[in-house]
């Protein structure tokens, strides 16, 4: 395993797994698999309506809860309530998170950002991300926050290598955790020519190299699955490293294209969504 240093000097580990569109049955299924297999990272949310499901599985695992970097996410209809974190870290069954994001920029989200400044002091929330926030917006909350977030998640992958945040991200010392790291399982990207020869020159899989790829170049990755071969297969990227020269070859990849293209007004409508949370199995 490889771990990234948060700008707080906490470290976190670089590979794990992430439960989006995953039902709480498949996502107590897919966390306990992994976590028999050695992932120590799992990324949830609120919105996910699956973190009751993750926190059982965490219990049931028997792994003990500092080994894990557990990572949730705020979603903006609970921005402005006060016990927001609370009822969170309630259905997840612990007393602290390693990584709170707010999921996206919409509703009152410089409040939010005051109030896990807040938890983070009273050691509820161990660092602070932004899901889905623009360059524009990371830079205001440099400039306004107390402090300073640690991450940011985004989609990212070789078609989209997000080159121009993450120089911003270098600067503060701030990581980024690829959203859709394998395109969200899309077969052009996964069977670029590029990534089946250099398989078959390490003897792994085509995602394997697109997950090598990501970390060689600094991201964290949590790919989805509900398939305990492919989660397994995902986690085992750190017996070999991509050359320099075929780190080049792969960045020639960048087409600019994003696979979620939602605009501003898009993500306000669907942050918007009400959804309760509590009620959850
Ligand atoms: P992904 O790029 O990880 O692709 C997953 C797809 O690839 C699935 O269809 C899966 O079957 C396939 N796959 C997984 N491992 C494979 C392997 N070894 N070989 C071949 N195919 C494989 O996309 P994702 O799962 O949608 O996203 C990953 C995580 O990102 C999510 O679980 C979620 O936690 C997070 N996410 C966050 C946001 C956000 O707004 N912050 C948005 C989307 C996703």
């Amino acid at each position: 395993m490889k771990y990234f240093t948060l700008n707080n000097d906490n470290v976190m580990p670089m590979d794990g797994i992430g439960v989006f569109l995953l039902s709480p049955q498949e996502a107590e299924k897919s966390v306990f698999s992994a976590l028999k297999d050695g992932v120590r990272l799992i990324d949830t949310a609120n919105a996910y309506m699956n973190e009751k499901a993750v926190g059982r599985a965490m219990k049931e695992s028997d792994v003990a809860r500092e080994e894990i970097f557990l990572v949730t996410k705020l979603w903006p209809t609970v921005y402005e309530e006060e016990d927001a974190v609370e009822r969170t870290l309630e259905r997840l069954g612990t007393d602290y998170v390693d990584l709170m994001f707010l999921h996206q920029p919409a509703g009152n989200w410089r409040a939010a950002y005051r109030t896990l400044e807040r938890e983070y002091k009273a050691g509820r929330i161990r660092a602070i991300g932004l899901s889905n926030f623009p360059e524009k917006l990371v830079r205001e909350i440099l400039q306004t926050a107390e402090i300073k977030p640690q991450m940011v998640q985004v989609e990212a992958h070789p078609y989209f290598p997000q080159t121009e945040l993450k120089k911003l991200l270098a600067e503060n010392g701030m990581g980024l955790m690829a959203w859709y790291p394998l395109g969200h399982g899309d077969k052009n990207l996964i069977d670029e020519p590029v990534f089946t020869r250099l398989a078959e020159k390490y003897g792994k899989t085509n995602a394997q190299i697109i997950l090598r790829w990501h970390i060689q170049e600094g991201n964290v990755v949590f790919p989805g699955s509900r398939n305990p071969e492919h989660i397994r297969a995902n986690f085992d990227i750190f017996d070999f490293e991509l050359a320099e020269e075929e780190m080049k070859e792969i960045a020639k990849l960048d087409k600019n294209i994003r696979y979620y293209n939602a605009t501003p007004e898009d993500i306000q409508k669907y942050a918007s969504m009400e959804l309760d949370f509590d009620s959850q199995e």
